[in-house]
């Protein structure tokens, strides 16, 4: 079977977890703030904080930039649930906007018409792995003196104009989750190059603590724990090495499934660089079989895939009491209904891709 995503765990993560198993200091501790230099240096930012989920981080991040309730912070309505559930844990209301077919990502001329007087900050996310356009959302927040947040889970080691993920923004929030393209089960970072979000997310973390029982604010447990921050300094060191597997996946899918009447491959936009954390086609209705058919036969033989999402997020009961309905965002619903990832991930080796290839051929020329 070829999964539609495996983590890859080898004998350096195993060791790192025994070292610190050994060490008796299985809590906060050296492994998180390695971890936290690490990830720093390696999304070009000042800072890195540490948190045990990208949930969290997406939190932490909204609080610091000092969203409360009443505030409203503009989001893409494709994306995972965890994006929009942040800012309602921030007390805030999630403005949704729809997204562009090209990557897709949030679309900025969306969000430029999305703000208001109580717009406090945008959360754009990186979907797929492929950052959003950050020079226009980038404007639009200077222009209207709000605070860009990224949501950057899916897309560690990706660029834009040279500047990675994690550094597209004033705050960037990633997760370790065990599917994501480096993971330790559970986990989150926060990036920023802003000292005082820094202290805001390190206090949030840590039931708004400042020192020995000093609390300055109300706060979460949201820390990272020893144990995991030393399965994902090592996974850090490997992640160029799993994004060229998935790149190098990635393009065999690109020239294998061209000229497949309905089926559109992703596109990557000019100056960025994509990590696919999925690779994601469209199974439009002009295809020879329908989404789900394409699906059947894929695992028929053996393939595994997945639909992110089968839905945009205002479908979903607690959204849609905000005050959304179907119909208020046509590309995003358009497009939940064509999305199939097909896996990508480093354990598909070059061969296994052409497989996948073949019988998407097979399946789709039928
Ligand atoms: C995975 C993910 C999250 C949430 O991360 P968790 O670690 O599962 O809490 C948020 N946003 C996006 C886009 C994600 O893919």
């Amino acid at each position: 079977m070829i999964t539609i995503a495996a983590p890859i765990i080898g004998d350096e993560e195993i060791k790192a977890v025994n070292d610190v198993l050994a060490s008796g200091m299985l809590a906060q501790g050296p492994k998180v703030a390695e971890l936290e230099q690490a990830f720093a240096r390696y999304c070009h930012t000042n800072y890195a904080a540490a948190v045990n989920s990208g949930t969290a981080a997406l939190h932490c991040a909204l609080h610091s930039a000092g969203v409360q309730p009443g505030d409203e912070v503009i989001a893409p309505t494709f994306t995972f649930m965890a994006t929009c559930n942040a800012i309602l844990m921030a007390g805030a209301k999630p403005v949704l906007v729809d997204i562009l077919e090209d990557d897709f990502n949030i679309d900025p001329a969306k969000v430029e018409a999305a703000i208001t007087p109580k717009t406090k900050a945008i959360l754009g996310v990186d979907l797929y792995g492929q950052p959003y356009d950050y020079n226009a959302l980038d404007a639009i927040a200077k222009k209207h003196d709000l605070t860009l947040i990224e949501d950057a889970c899916q897309a560690i080691g990706a660029h834009y104009n040279g500047q990675p993920a994690g550094s597209l923004s004033d705050i960037a929030s990633f997760s370790l989750y065990a599917t994501k393209n480096i993971m330790c089960g559970e986990g989150g970072v926060v990036t920023t190059n802003d000292q005082d979000m820094l202290a805001s997310v390190k206090r949030f973390r840590q039931h708004g603590m400042t020192g020995p029982y000093e609390y300055a604010e109300f706060g979460y447990n949201y820390r990272m724990t020893d144990l995991v921050a030393a399965i994902a300094v090592e996974q850090l060191k490997k992640v160029d090495d799993f994004t060229a597997a998935r790149q190098r996946n990635a393009g065999i899918f690109d020239s294998g499934l061209q000229n497949i009447q309905g089926i559109i491959t992703p596109k990557v936009m000019p100056g960025r660089t994509h990590v696919y954390h999925q690779y994601t086609i469209r199974v439009t209705p002009d295809a020879s079989l329908t989404r789900s058919q394409l699906a059947d036969a894929l695992k028929e033989r053996g393939i595994g895939s997945g639909v992110y999402y089968p839905k945009p997020l205002h479908a979903y009961p607690h959204v849609a009491a905000l005050g959304y309905s179907m119909g208020d965002f046509p590309v995003a619903e358009k497009l939940a209904g064509e999305v199939l990832a097909l896996p990508v991930h480093p354990k598909v080796s070059e061969q296994d891709a052409q497989l996948v290839v073949t019988a998407i051929q097979e399946a789709a020329r039928g």
